[in-house]
């Protein structure tokens, strides 16, 4: 198999509604499970980002779509040859983890939206995760109808009109719909082939400076080893562009906080790159596409507990700006989507106020601010924490409603 094709080049996020089988998916297609912490298995839902990579591949002399599978071996016994690998984002389900949906958003470059054909059209996330990968400019869209194995065709035809319906007039309007079982492995040559179709490798200039979307960052020496077997901070995240090798500079920012004479203030990172690790290789060097994790020569103490989430890496001089305040262009959505029909609280959404808190999702970074002045379509926060992040820079805005964060609409760093 050619390296090239097993490297991941392409980030594909999995969204939908809690239980309609986001995991069970990636799980059929990559054969690994990325519900991996103790505490996601025991509350059953993906509170971080999972990820996990899958080699397409096909089946020599069979037609499309019967050529396409993710086994090594073909029905006829001969060998599939390896298309292209893809990095599975499954993204948490559940609405209260919403910014985590979104900062993960900003690394995909398409989606697979997946709905249950047990339930009606649009449960809460499934519209909520819709908008928002309308909001973030998504647009590479495959649909999975699920569970087919569990309704009759009846069912089955009046859910995938239910699905048309809802997505008419959205960014998924022409997403193909496939009926798939996960569980059962139904259909997933036929996904394999919209995947194909829908959600192409993004064209990336090389040449580029490295930027990295921290995502997590650990120290994964164990507790009590001596000093001289440390190893540094391990910081995981996505490329968006350019490429990264073992010895390249690195520079972190927004960095640390650092406390004198009262004061705080945050000061950059700088540090090399002293190991890569693309999917599950140690690589020499990395491009976008998959999750990747890069081994520094930081102190772990400042990356551990994903200390480092959120922030920006590339090469040291080329980051954007951290920014304490900033102003942004506002576009509101029209109402409150993802409510639960039990759920009170307003449903229109009012114009931004001068002191009201947000929560701001900008790059994979989630922090919370406070209006310092609001007019027609344009507003001014000031951050608790700051970001790292250039004018254009899309961000999600969260607003309290009831007795959670609601995404109200997104800005435009101006
Ligand atoms: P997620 O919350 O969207 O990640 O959903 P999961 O992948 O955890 O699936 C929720 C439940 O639905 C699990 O018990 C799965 O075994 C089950 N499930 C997922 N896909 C299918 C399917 O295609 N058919 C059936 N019968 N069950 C499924
Ligand atoms: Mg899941």
């Amino acid at each position: 198999m050619t390296e090239a094709n097993t490297q991941p080049e392409v980030n594909i996020g999995l969204v939908g509604h809690v239980d309609h089988g986001k995991t069970t998916l990636v799980q059929a297609l990559s054969g690994s499970w990325t519900d991996q912490h103790s505490e996601e298995m025991k509350r059953g839902i993906s509170i971080r980002l999972g990820y996990a990579d899958a080699t397409f591949r096909r089946c020599p002399g069979v037609d499309a779509p019967e050529c396409y599978t993710v086994d090594e071996e073909c029905e006829d016994g001969s060998e599939s040859e390896p298309i292209r690998t893809v990095s599975f984002v499954d993204a948490p389900g559940h609405e209260t983890l919403m910014a985590t949906m979104l900062s993960g958003a900003s690394i995909m470059d398409g989606a697979v939206l997946v709905v249950s054909a047990t339930e009606d059209v649009p449960q809460a996330q499934t519209e909520e995760h819709l908008m928002a990968l309308d909001l973030i400019g998504i647009e590479n869209i495959v649909i999975a109808q699920n569970k087919v194995d569990l309704v009759d065709r009846d069912r089955a035809v009046d859910n995938y009109r239910q699905i048309q319906e809802f997505v008419e007039g959205t960014v998924a309007e022409d997403a193909p719909i496939v009926p798939v079982s996960a569980q059962q492995e139904v259909n997933m040559d036929l996904l394999i082939d919209a995947i194909e179709t829908e959600i192409p490798t993004p064209d990336r200039d090389p040449g580029e400076s490295a930027r990295m979307y921290a995502a997590r960052s650990f120290d994964i020496n164990r507790p009590g080893a001596n000093a001289a077997e440390l190893k540094g901070g391990v910081v995981g995240g996505s490329l968006v562009s350019g490429e990264l090798s073992v010895g390249d500079g690195l520079e972190i920012r927004p960095g640390r906080e650092v406390e004198e004479e009262g004061q705080t203030e945050w000061r950059p990172l700088e540090t090399t790159v002293r190991s890569l690790q693309a999917g599950s290789n140690d690589v020499e060097s990395a491009r976008p596409g998959g999750l990747l994790g890069v081994g520094t020569g930081l102190d772990p103490s400042l990356t551990k507990g994903d200390a480092l989430a959120g922030q920006v890496a590339g090469e040291p001089g080329t980051l954007p700006p951290t920014r304490n305040e900033f102003e942004m262009q506002v576009d509101l959505l029209d109402r409150v989507v993802g409510k639960e029909d039990d759920e009170s609280g307003e449903s229109d959404i009012e114009e931004i106020n001068t002191g009201e808190p947000l929560m701001l999702t900008v790059g994979t970074a989630t922090t919370v601010g406070a209006v310092t002045s609001a007019r027609d379509g344009e507003c001014e926060v000031s951050l608790k924490r700051p970001v790292c992040a250039e004018e254009g820079a899309q961000i999600a805005i969260n607003r309290r409603v009831g007795a959670r964060w609601r995404l109200i609409g997104v800005g435009t760093l101006s």
